[in-house]
């Protein structure tokens, strides 16, 4: 039905059309999405979307796809991803002014280079500001909250305003827009001037790190961690002690240098193996220490009675609807 679309979409504004999961997402199983709508500027992201939505379009927004897994039985909808090749980044004294479709590690890179600190935790992180805004990324130390000072949001109803750090409802891989939907254009990120060489050595530090333990998704296909920290423990040491190391399904495996990942290994592995597996794990580690894991993953699509009802009501990606 997409290829009929009678939208006026600007002229320069790339739409595709049965884009299979694996050149939407790192973890590259699942199906096709019907219309895929590919933006690189925070103004072409908000005149689509505000078109989009006027037209009575529902329509999801997605950078990198590095947190995501899209069902076998694809997407029937819009997708929206705002993805730049180059980072668009305005740089006021220690503010940067980014662009949401721009790669993290793009910006991370860039403030080292002008000798601001804060952000070298995101060195390697796949994925655009806006997916790590939306979902408050972290790790070594650190998230999104403790950098973000505002962002320029598209509400479904056409408004677009700043929202300070305080109207985010930053928490743990948390944040407002995952209860009350919007879209993220811009982001302020307000990070302090320091020492270069020192932020420097963090910054490699952390990419030695991610290097040891984590897998390169473009060898060994994830989605990042697939579960989410429960409070005051850590997924991945629940994991190892429930004796899950070694579980695996169809091409889908966990990933033995970081137990919290799984990796697809073989082509043929689907959305299906690869949410069994996590399913296993989480009652594995159910039947040892009687606590319910939570995926830090995102499902889109519809992944039938496979997906808990709890699962998909905390961890569905948004879709974002005309009012
Ligand atoms: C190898 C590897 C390592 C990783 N390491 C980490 C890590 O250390 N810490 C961590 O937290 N995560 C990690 N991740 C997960 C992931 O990279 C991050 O969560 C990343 O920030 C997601 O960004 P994205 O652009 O890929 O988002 P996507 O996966 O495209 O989307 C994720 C969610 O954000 C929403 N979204 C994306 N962009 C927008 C926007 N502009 N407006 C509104 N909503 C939007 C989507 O709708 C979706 O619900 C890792 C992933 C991989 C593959």
């Amino acid at each position: 039905m997409y290829r009929d679309w009678k939208v006026p979409l600007p002229a320069d504004v790339r739409v595709e059309y049965d884009v299979p999961a694996s050149r939407l997402t790192t973890i590259g199983a699942g199906g096709r999405v019907a219309a895929v709508v590919s933006v690189e500027s925070a103004a072409l992201a908000e005149q689509v979307c505000s078109t989009l939505l006027q037209e009575g379009i529902s329509l999801v927004v997605v950078g990198r796809g590095s947190n995501l897994l899209i069902a076998d039985s694809g997407y029937d909808g819009v997708m929206v991803r705002f993805l730049a090749s180059e980072p668009d980044i305005i740089h006021e004294g220690e503010v940067l002014d980014v662009s949401a479709g721009s790669r993290t590690d793009d910006v991370a890179r860039c403030a080292v280079e002008l000798g601001l600190a804060g952000l070298e935790f995101a060195a390697g992180l796949p994925g655009s500001v806006g997916g790590a805004v939306w979902g408050n990324a972290g790790g070594f130390g650190s998230d999104m909250s403790k950098v973000t000072e505002s962002a320029r949001i598209l509400e479904p109803d056409g408004r677009v305003s700043w929202w300070e750090a305080a109207a985010l409802g930053f928490g743990y891989r948390e944040s407002a827009l995952q209860h009350k939907p919007g879209i993220l254009l811009r982001v302020r990120l307000r990070l302090p001037a320091g020492d270069r060489g020192q932020i420097r050595r963090r910054r490699e530090a952390i990419l030695e790190d991610r290097r040891n333990r984590f897998p390169d998704w473009r060898r060994h296909a994830n989605a990042g961690c697939f579960f989410r920290n429960p409070p005051g423990l850590h997924a991945a040491v629940l994991i190892e002690r429930a004796g899950a190391r070694t579980r695996s399904k169809g091409g889908a495996r966990v990933w033995e240098r970081h137990v919290g990942f799984i990796v697809r290994e073989r082509p043929g592995c689907t959305a299906a193996d690869i949410l069994s597996l996590g399913l296993q794990i989480a009652e594995d580690v159910r039947r040892h220490f009687g606590v319910d894991l939570l995926p830090e993953v995102r499902f889109l699509g519809d992944f039938g009675d496979l997906l808990p009802p709890r699962w998909r009501a905390w961890n569905s990606v948004k879709i974002i609807e005309p009012v």
